[in-house]
């Protein structure tokens, strides 16, 4: 399988890589022997950025990315014919997208985890692009009165620096962490035998494939933009980051 870094450094935006299967098509897929590029899930859209061939500066723009049987598989724009198998390249990142949903994706983690802590309610789904999100809530009671207190607690929980931990656990030990089964361990497939996690110290503990940032003052802030009912017990809250980084 080839290296997949996002998992194990969200911070590494470039890699060099060797080109190891191509798929040429109208728009052509790419599988590389490592990367930087993260295929999308969890709420989180998959990176975009570029793929420089050393030998001759020829440059691709990558528009996306996917899990392919395991692998990470490079979707390049429409019509251009891709590199060929044994290419040297670099992979490179569009960092300024990436770091934004780093943030994006740790400020709604803050969200859920004080959504749980102070109100017991459960998180059934998410979604970003950079710089906004939203979470969906088993949350009856929430309404314009909570919505201003849930935003203060989330920015004084981003403003004590609290560190995110990422962690790599055996299937059992996971399962056996009260905190996760709320995010929906337990859906997980049979198959996968390590759950990585990710931990905002002293807040939040989820099950998680995803890029954060590793402390959360580089979140900054974030606002309520809105609210809204999906039924009579689950209710949506939009959040947007405040603050230049
Ligand atoms: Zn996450």
């Amino acid at each position: 399988m080839n290296v997949q870094l996002c998992y194990s450094d969200a911070y590494a935006r470039e890699t060099e890589a060797r080109v190891v299967a191509v798929e040429a098509a109208a728009t052509s897929l790419v599988v590389l022997d490592s990367t930087v590029f993260y295929p999308g899930g969890g709420g989180q859209p998959p990176d975009r950025g570029i793929l420089l061939r050393a030998a001759d500066g020829r440059a691709w723009t990558v528009t996306a990315a996917r899990k392919s049987g395991g692998e990470i598989v490079h979707e390049l724009e429409a019509g251009v014919e891709p590199p060929e198998v044994g290419d040297r390249l670099r992979v490179d990142l569009d960092w300024t997208r990436r770091y934004a949903l780093m943030r994006t994706h740790t400020a709604l983690h803050a969200l859920c985890g004080v959504v749980w802590r102070d109100y017991g309610a459960l998180v059934t789904g998410g979604n970003m692009e950079p710089g906004a999100g939203r979470m969906d809530f088993e949350f009856e009671r929430l309404g314009a009165d909570l919505v201003g207190e849930i935003e203060a607690s989330v920015n004084a929980e981003l403003a004590r620096a609290r560190d995110v931990r990422v962690k790599s656990l055996p299937r059992d030990e996971a399962f056996a962490i009260p905190d996760l089964i709320r995010t929906k361990v337990n859906l997980l497939p049979a198959g996968i035998e390590e759950i990585r996690t990710i931990e905002i110290v002293g807040l939040d503990l989820q099950a998680d494939g995803g890029t954060h940032v590793a402390n959360t003052r580089e979140v900054g802030g974030i606002r309520v933009t809105g609210y809204e009912s999906k039924g009579r017990i689950n209710k949506r809250i939009r959040i947007e980051l405040t603050g230049p980084r």
